[in-house]
């Protein structure tokens, strides 16, 4: 069933009046960027009877056409309502409809680039060889009474100088101390956490959400390097860092976009970027040009609740937006999946495929996926499968989400 919230997904609808699959009108659909090679340049105007029109709307949709019109006109008493018109009698949608069941039923040809700019981004503006110089303004845990293992926010103070970023992006933090062979210690990348604009609003902080690496080793515990220098930081500790960089998590500036959110323990970091942007009255004061009215999902996954992370704001976006923001946990060590095992993110990916699928099946739709790498096989697999159940193949339409800049994956 869809949910209350999402029951509005913004796909294009047509007024039809009374029409039913033995509709004798005609349909003409006037659509931009779709087809291949010189065809996506050019207006096109495609010709379909009623029963092809939803096929070869979805079609565009997940190629990213854009639908300029949509126009009806009758067919004689008579005349059989085939498929024709200015152009090769709209294959797509053709295809769409005759394709034998093993094949790909809608996305045959390459997305076309989804409006997301990247001008304006910043990169490496500080390098390992000349970092810049952060100074600790806060580190606390982000973990209640119960949790496993030790997760914190730390902020800097990037005033003095000229790093600055945007969300979805990462910083390089370089430890203070000495490799086992005496050489500095390499840089670790970490999501930024905080909006352009820091966790104060007024610009010149950067936060993190890092997790202190632990694992066994001959009997003993191994801390990481980096990430046990993290949580044990004081305030007022200076630290070299470096960045921003990456392009791969940048939120699109459509105000109107979905964003679908999968992540596990601190890949929320960029997610909980994008929420405060979207959500945070402060942000929202800050922001005229991005007044976010879209649908923004986020599916987490944490093995405990007192491992939930920020989830006092996330309570109050879901008090406060209760039509735009969504909010599923996966909680693995307390939940059940409908076969009796923990619940992961991938089972609650399977439970919603239907809502998912129809949300992607929208251009102005982006998922977003970040944590740990092992997260990715499961999710593909729920993804394998929902896609099946619309007669679409997940292995060619995932590239073309991805070419489209509709699919932004970072795991680690
Ligand atoms: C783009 C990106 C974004 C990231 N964002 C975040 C983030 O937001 N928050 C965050 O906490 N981390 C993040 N990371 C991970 C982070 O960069 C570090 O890898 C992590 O903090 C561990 O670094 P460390 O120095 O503590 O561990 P290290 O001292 O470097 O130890 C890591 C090494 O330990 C070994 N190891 C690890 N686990 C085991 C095990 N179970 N058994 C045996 N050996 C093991 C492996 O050889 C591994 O390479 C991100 C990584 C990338 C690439």
């Amino acid at each position: 069933m869809i949910s209350p919230i999402f029951g509005t997904v913004a796909r294009m609808r047509v007024s039809t009046g009374k029409a039913t699959q033995s509709d004798g009108r005609m349909f003409t659909v006037v659509v931009e960027g779709f087809g291949v090679g010189l065809q996506r340049r050019a207006e096109r105007r495609l010709t379909v009877p009623f029963s092809q029109l939803q096929r070869l709307m979805q079609t565009i949709a997940l190629q990213g056409g854009r639908i300029r019109s949509i126009s009806a006109e009758e067919v004689p008493v008579g005349s059989e309502p085939q498929a024709s018109g200015s152009e090769a009698a709209t294959q797509a949608a053709t295809q769409a409809a005759d394709a034998p069941a093993d094949a790909p039923a809608a996305p045959p040809t390459p997305a076309r680039k989804a409006p997301v700019s990247h001008a304006d981004v910043p990169v490496n503006l500080y390098k390992p060889k000349d970092p810049f110089i952060g100074t600790v303004t806060g580190n606390y845990s982000l973990l209640t009474e119960g949790a496993i293992g030790r997760v914190n926010h730390i902020t800097f103070d990037l005033s003095e100088g000229n790093l600055h970023y945007v969300e979805g992006q990462s910083i390089g933090i370089i430890p203070d101390g000495e490799d086992a062979n005496g050489k500095p210690h390499k840089l670790r990348l970490y999501s930024i956490a905080s909006t352009r604009h820091g966790d104060n609003c007024e610009g010149g902080t950067v936060s993190l959400c890092v997790r202190q690496l632990q694992y066994e080793k001959d009997g003993s515990t191994i801390n990481g390097v980096c990430s046990t220098f993290l949580c044990d930081i004081e305030p007022g500790a200076k630290v070299k860092i470096t960045g921003p960089v990456g392009k791969e998590m940048l939120l699109p500036p459509d105000e109107d976009a979905n964003v679908i959110m999968l992540a596990t323990g601190t890949g929320i970091a960029p997610m909980r970027a994008y929420l405060r942007r979207m959500f945070e009255p402060s942000e929202r004061a800050k922001n005229p040009e991005y007044q976010f009215r879209g649908k923004a999902w986020l599916i987490m996954g944490v093995p405990k609740t007192p491992n939930l992370l920020y989830e006092d704001d996330f309570q109050r976006y879901l008090a406060e937006y209760p039509e735009n923001f969504r909010y599923t946990k996966a909680i693995s060590r307390e939940q059940q999946n409908p076969s009796g095992g923990r619940m992961y993110i991938q089972d609650r990916v399977t439970e919603h495929a239907d809502e998912i699928f129809s949300l992607i099946e929208n251009p102005k739709t982006h998922v977003y996926m970040c944590g740990l790498r092992g997260m990715e096989p499961g999710i593909d697999e729920a993804m394998t499968a929902a896609a099946a159940a619309k007669d679409l193949n997940w292995s060619e339409l995932r590239p073309q989400l991805k070419k489209a800049d509709r699919w932004h994956v970072e795991t680690y």
